[in-house]
């Protein structure tokens, strides 16, 4: 049997079957997770249903719970991190910091307001807008960074007053489970239940009949699938869906302060990041200078397990991905794309490919087109700021894109013509617990983080309190 169980109703649970988990360094199943049956996801969800009535009235013991969890989290992070690695792929360091800012997104939302807003308040009437938690809440989560986007949904929903079963990637279950199994001792039985499972067991959740809220994070593929499943009904659903992030550069950067920068935004977590710089649009006068900073840093970096010191970048997490990204490649390059630096895969057991830049592309080439969600960038010339933001737009996704330039204004003044959930400026992939992260048009619908990743996951309710005698 696995030593990782699942969580229902503040208990740890086996299955009748399990799955291989691969650790993506080696290309081998080295532990396995159960598989949850239909009957315990049913107990689940009916879990989560029994712990909602008390829940959501202590706003005060819900607070206490969550310090308490993050208290737990960053106390566990060496019997968490190493597992996230292991079926990850990404550097232990990096899995530790994704455990402490799954804590730090508890701590945020402990301490944050609810909004509660007062539209009258005289002698006729009290009237008030309040936000009720909307129920048992089902999360479904990727495998680039199982945690942190779990507590991207978990904190808020558990702060408005509602109960989750939440169920990680079959690529990348261990960490969330352990997880779960560790943060038992903060909450009430059935507040937080983690199931694990294939793709099917995701879309029996989507159609069960007890979550009223989906909180899905992955393909735009699989939402589409989600919100379908969700629609009959009517359950309230946040998307956060793929991207396909521009970074736009201008022609007073600094060519390689700008490659540097954007290097790190493009290969973060080996380019495995929903708004990770996915294409590049560099003026022609600093495109050379550029597309040199950016092959000598993909040509330096180190690549290699996660779990070993020195690495920098690790593994594509699976085979599945690993092919794509192959496939883009190749694609790119029968097309005509140069590989200035990398273009093959390692030659190695696991899923490593070379960091790879590639010129040459342009817009009608798949790499640019698609999200190629690993460490393969495309990088463009352009002639007009105009024309770089229209080819920068012309896309279904809008989740995220930066400019870059030394006078910030007028790198601001382009950023606000990006149509994307996050445009920053002079920098990319700068999140926070306070800042709002979605995506226009396929990248998603809906909202999390902040004030408004709170407000996802509650109803608003009006109270209108009469004052005439009765
Ligand atoms: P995926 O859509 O294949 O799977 C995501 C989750 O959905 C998994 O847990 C999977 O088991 C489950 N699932 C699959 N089919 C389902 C169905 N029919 N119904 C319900 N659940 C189902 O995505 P992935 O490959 O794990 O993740 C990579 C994708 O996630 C990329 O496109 C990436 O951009 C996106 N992503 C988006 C964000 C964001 O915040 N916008 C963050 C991280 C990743």
């Amino acid at each position: 049997m696995s030593e990782f169980l699942m969580t229902i109703g503040g208990t740890t649970v086996s299955s009748p079957t399990t799955f291989g988990v691969i650790n993506p360094a080696t290309g081998t199943v080295f532990e396995h997770a159960p598989e949850c049956t239909p009957e315990q996801l049913d107990q689940a969800f009916a879990a989560a249903q029994g712990a909602y009535g008390g829940w959501k009235r202590d706003e005060t013991a819900r607070r206490a719970a969550m310090l308490r969890a993050a208290d737990l989290l960053m106390a566990n992070v060496d019997a968490i991190a190493p597992t996230l690695t292991s079926e990850q792929g990404k550097p232990l360091l990096d899995a530790q910091i994704e455990v402490y800012a799954s804590a730090m997104w508890l701590q945020h939302y402990a301490n944050l307001e609810i909004p509660r807003v007062v539209l009258q308040d005289d002698e006729t009437a009290l009237v008030e807008v309040v936000r009720r938690p909307i129920g048992v809440v089902a999360g479904i989560t990727p495998w680039n960074f199982p945690l942190v986007l779990a507590f991207w949904k978990i904190a808020p929903a558990l702060l408005a007053g509602n109960t989750m079963v939440l169920k990680p990637s079959p690529y990348t279950p261990l960490a969330t489970l352990k997880t779960f199994e560790i943060l038992q001792e903060a909450f009430p039985a059935g507040v937080l239940n983690a199931v694990s499972g294939g793709d099917g067991l995701g879309s029996l959740m989507t159609s069960h009949p007890v979550p009223r809220k989906i909180s899905f994070t992955g393909s735009t593929a699989t939402g589409k699938k989600v919100a379908a499943s969700a629609a009959p009904d009517l359950k309230r659903v946040t998307l956060e869906l793929g991207g396909n992030d521009p970074a736009i550069v201008l022609d007073d950067a600094d060519p390689v302060a700008v490659g540097n920068a954007i290097f790190d935004s493009a290969f973060n977590n080996c380019g495995q990041v929903c708004s990770a710089i996915k294409r590049v649009y560099v003026p022609e006068a600093l495109y050379g200078e550029v597309v040199d900073v950016l092959a000598q840093r993909a040509a330096a970096i180190v690549v290699g397990n996660g779990a070993e010191a020195g690495t920098q970048l690790g593994p594509i997490n699976n085979a599945m991905q690993y092919e794509r990204v192959k496939m883009l490649v190749a694609d790119a390059m029968s097309a005509g794309a140069t590989a200035v630096t990398g273009g093959a895969d390692m030659g190695q057991p696991g899923y490593f490919f070379q960091p790879t830049i590639l010129t040459g592309v342009q817009e009608g080439v798949r790499i640019v087109d698609e999200e190629q969600f690993g460490p393969a960038l495309p990088v463009m010339s352009y002639t007009s700021v105009d024309e770089a933001i229209q080819r920068a737009n012309h896309s279904n996704f809008g989740l995220s894109g930066s400019v870059w330039g030394a006078d910030s204004e007028r790198a601001a003044a382009v950023a606000a013509d990006l149509e994307c959930g996050t445009a920053w400026v002079n920098t990319h992939l700068a999140l926070a617990p306070n800042q709002p992260f979605g995506g226009h048009k396929w990248s998603g619908i809906g909202t999390e983080n902040g004030v408004w990743g709170l407000e996802a996951f509650t109803e608003v309710q009006a109270i209108h309190h009469s004052r005439a005698a009765l």
